[in-house]
């Protein structure tokens, strides 16, 4: 299995079959498992074997399926199945960090990621600094010998700005501090986040690897003995793991997941190209652009793929960003992004509205930005939309 290629272990990785021999994984959708007796349960208690399970909160093989399948792709030795994306970076942050601990982070960072660093850990005693991610000198300065994690989200939401893993890395590292990447935006196809430096990653499996909408879900990938012994004890008794169910969906969205997010990313590489550089537009940013003004790091970081996401910065505003989303006849209006319908938001008055304006302003989130998550649409379908609903803004 180890020597298989990605779209191999994508379709075949981490399979675990019953008596059944069925061809699709199985749903376990079952709390608990039953021991042969009373000396076996003692025994798994104190320690479960491999592909041993006590209790589904502990682990389930629909999740352990998707675990180490997600695992494969990304080229962690492990991972660990959550509830939700943000179940992902809450348990990812707080299993390792106590009071007294410091923490540095990238300001341009998803709302709720943010909530936990500014209005939770600091509750906890934990010290964060903000810094402006893409400014290596700002990393440099912020980090300190009792710096524990540096945080970031390696594209930001919505500016798709990219940061360099590879030198935040090696700053983070020279102090002992762990590096926890956020990396929804690079999608698990165009990432070699953990090549680069990364010790952990992060994914709300909601996105891309559903791919369809559907399910919540998230994972924290990492090394054996981070997952299972620093993330795995936090998770189990505190309640954040992956409903087998949402496992199950979250396996079938892997079986498809490199075709889905390439085609997506070609589409999207056509829309800026023909929407570049339009009267309408104020800003129009793809980091897969040659002209974009990371195109070099996009190049050694994700190999020239700038994603599946286009965001858009209208002249006219507020007013002509909603003339622009109402007109919109195949994109629907939504906040989901990595789906295969195509999805726009207004990050200002939507999922960045409870910033105030001082910094919105500061992360690029003007009231003409509109969002466009790339979905698996003709690409010439949705270019005519857009140029239709530019024309109406
Ligand atoms: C969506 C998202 C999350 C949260 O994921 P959920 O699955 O919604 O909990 C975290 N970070 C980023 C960058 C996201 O896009």
């Amino acid at each position: 299995m180890s020597n298989w290629k990605t779209r191999t272990n994508l379709v075949h990785g981490g399979i675990r079959r019953s008596q059944y021999n069925e061809v699709s994984e199985s749903i376990f959708l079952t709390q608990g498992f039953v021991y042969d007796n009373a000396e076996q349960a003692e025994a798994r208690f104190v320690q479960a074997g491999d592909d041993e399970f006590i209790y589904a909160r502990y682990g389930n093989p629909t999740v352990a399926m998707f675990e180490d399948r997600i695992a494969l792709l990304e080229g962690a030795e492990d991972a660990f199945a959550t509830a939700s994306g943000m179940a992902a970076v809450n348990g990812a942050l707080t299993s390792m960090l106590k009071a007294g601990d410091h923490v540095v982070a990238a300001r341009a960072l998803f709302g709720s990621c943010l909530y936990i660093l500014e209005d939770i850990l600091t509750r906890f005693g934990v010290e964060v600094t903000l810094v402006d991610g893409v400014d290596l000198a700002a990393w440099q300065a912020a980090v300190r010998e009792d710096t524990k994690l540096v945080f970031f989200e390696s594209m930001s939401n919505p500016t798709l700005e990219v940061i360099d893993i590879k030198a935040v890395s090696e700053i983070a590292h020279a102090v002992g501090a762990l590096v926890v990447i956020d990396n929804v935006f690079s999608t698990p196809v165009f990432s070699n986040a953990i090549e680069q430096g990364a010790d952990v990653v992060i994914y709300s499996a909601t996105k891309h690897i559903d791919g369809q909408g559907r399910t919540l879900g998230g994972v924290i990938l990492g090394t054996k003995e981070f997952i299972r012994g620093t993330v795995e004890p936090y998770m189990k008794h505190t309640g954040g793991s992956m409903s087998p169910f949402n496992a199950w969906v979250m396996l079938k969205g892997l079986e498809t997941i490199d075709l889905r997010v390439r085609a997506q990313a070609v589409s999207a590489l056509k829309l800026a190209e023909a929407l570049d550089g339009h009267p309408k537009l104020e800003r129009m940013i793809y980091p897969g652009l040659k002209t974009h003004a990371q195109n070099d790091l996009v190049q050694r970081q994700l190999g020239g793929k700038g994603g599946t996401v286009v965001s858009l910065d209208l002249k006219g505003g507020q007013e002509a960003a909603f003339r622009f989303l109402n007109a919109m006849e195949v994109a629907v209006i939504s906040n989901n992004l990595g789906d295969a319908k195509s999805i726009c938001t207004h990050p200002a008055t939507t999922t960045h509205q409870r910033l105030p304006d001082e910094q919105k302003a500061e992360l690029g989130i003007t009231p003409g930005l509109v969002r466009f998550s790339v979905g698996l649409e003709d690409a010439d379908d949705l270019i005519a939309d857009l140029l239709k609903a530019l024309e109406s803004a």
